[in-house]
C-alpha cells in the first residue's frame, strides 16, 4: 500500500490560498484588480473591522452571467488568458484564475452580479470554499463581493496578523495607491461607516495627489514623460523641496499593473541625487508603459514585483525622464531669482 494520497480539493485550495491571500489587503487588491478588469467606472469598497469582519467590493463593471459566476469562484477558472502563449501579452491584472477561489476558500463569500444584457442577476454563497447557495437575485449592473470573516477556518493566519490598526492602515494605503493609478475610475473607500477616500473619476494624477496630500501639491509637483527604446513614461514627481521622511510615498504602474520593484527605485533615486537630504525621498506616481512581451508578470502569485527583460534600459529610461524634468526645473528657478 502506497502511503501517498492526492489532497482533496479543498486542501488544495487552502494551501494554495495562503499564498494570495496572506491578509485582508490582499483581498481587497484582489477584489479591486478584478472590477478594474471588468472596466468598472466605479467601485466602491467598505471595511469592517480592518476587513476581518467584511470586505465589500461594488462595482459597475461588465458583471457575469450566472455560468461565469459559477466558474469564477472556481480554481484555475478565467476569461482572461486561454493558452500559455497569453501569457507573454498580458493587458489584465488577473490572469491566475485563483483569486475568487482562494478568497472564497478562507472566508464566507457572497458574489452578486448580473451583466447589462441580463434581467436577473444571480447570487452566489461560499463557505470556507463549499458552495452553499445559487439563486436568482433583482440587483443593478456590475458586480459585488461580499467577503465575511477572513480566516475563520484557518486560526493560525489569523493569529499572526497585526493589529487591527495596521491592517487599516494597509487597506488605506492600498486604496490611496489604486486612487493615483486609476484617477478616471471613481473609488470610494469606507472603514466602517466613515468615508476615507474619495476621488471624484476622470481626473488627472495631479488632483489625486491633492486629495491625497492637500491642496499645497499642486505647487509642488512636476510633471515627467518621456518616449524612446520601447518605453512610455508619465507621472508626476515632487520638487526635490517637497521630500519626506521615508519612501512609502512612491508608486510605479507597469502597463497599469502597481508593482514594488528594485530597479525602479533606485532609479529614482540616483535622479534626485545631490538634490535631496539623505534620508528624505520624493513623492511620485510615475505610470511606464512597454511592450508586455517585454516584462514578465507571472513571479509571484500576489504579482506585485515584475520582471523586465531588460532592467538597465527601463532604469536608464526613468533616470533620464526624471533628471531632465528636475534640471529643467532647477534652470528655471535659478533663471527666475536672477531677474
Ligand atoms: P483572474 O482575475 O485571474 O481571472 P479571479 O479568480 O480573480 O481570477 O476571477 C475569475 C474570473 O471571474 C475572472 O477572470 C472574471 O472573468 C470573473 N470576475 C471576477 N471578478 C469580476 C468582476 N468584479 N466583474 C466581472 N467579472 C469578474
Ligand atoms: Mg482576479
Amino acid at each position: 500500500m502506497g502511503i501517498i494520497k492526492l489532497l482533496a480539493p479543498e486542501v488544495v485550495n487552502q494551501i494554495a490560498a495562503g499564498e494570495v491571500v496572506e491578509r485582508p489587503v490582499s483581498v481587497v487588491k484582489e477584489l479591486l484588480e478584478n472590477a478594474i478588469d471588468a472596466a468598472a467606472t466605479q467601485i466602491t469598497v467598505v471595511i469592517e473591522d480592518a476587513g476581518l469582519k467584511e470586505i465589500r467590493v461594488i462595482d459597475n463593471g461588465m458583471g457575469m452571467t450566472g455560468e461565469d459566476a459559477e466558474l469564477a469562484i472556481a480554481r484555475h477558472a478565467t476569461s482572461k488568458i486561454r493558452n500559455a502563449g497569453d501569457l507573454d501579452r498580458v493587458a489584465t491584472l488577473g490572469f491566475r484564475g485563483e483569486a475568487l477561489a482562494a478568497i472564497a476558500s478562507v472566508s464566507r463569500l457572497t458574489l452578486i452580479t448580473r451583466t447589462a444584457e441580463m434581467i436577473a442577476g444571480t447570487r452566489i454563497v461560499v463557505e470556507g470554499g463549499e458552495k452553499k447557495q445559487v439563486t436568482s437575485i433583482g440587483c443593478p449592473h456590475g458586480t459585488q463581493v461580499i467577503v465575511r470573516d477572513l480566516f475563520f477556518n484557518s486560526p493560525p493566519r489569523r493569529k499572526f496578523l497585526k493589529s487591527i490598526q495596521a491592517e487599516k492602515a494597509a487597506v488605506a494605503d492600498l486604496l490611496s495607491r489604486f486612487a493615483l493609478g486609476y484617477p478616471e475610475i471613481a473609488l470610494n473607500f469606507y472603514s466602517g461607516k466613515r468615508l476615507s477616500l474619495a476621488t471624484p473619476g476622470q481626473a488627472e494624477p495631479i488632483e489625486i495627489a491633492c486629495i491625497l496630500y492637500g491642496k499645497e501639491a499642486k505647487d509642488n509637483f512636476l510633471e515627467i514623460f518621456y518616449e524612446g527604446e520601447g518605453v512610455r513614461i508619465r507621472g508626476i514627481v515632487s520638487k526635490p523641496q517637497f521630500t519626506r521622511a521615508s519612501r512609502h510615498y512612491q508608486t510605479f504602474f507597469v502597463n497599469r499593473r502597481l508593482v514594488r520593484n528594485y530597479h525602479l527605485s533606485r532609479a529614482l533615486e540616483s535622479a534626485y541625487e545631490g538634490l535631496v537630504t539623505s534620508g528624505h525621498y520624493p513623492c511620485v506616481a510615475i505610470y511606464l508603459d512597454l511592450e508586455p512581451k517585454t516584462i514578465d508578470v507571472n513571479v509571484h502569485p500576489t504579482k506585485s514585483d515584475i520582471r523586465f527583460a531588460d532592467p538597465a534600459l527601463v532604469a536608464r529610461a526613468l533616470y533620464r525622464a526624471v533628471r531632465n524634468t528636475l534640471a529643467n526645473y532647477q534652470t528655471q528657478r535659478r533663471l527666475s531669482h536672477q531677474l
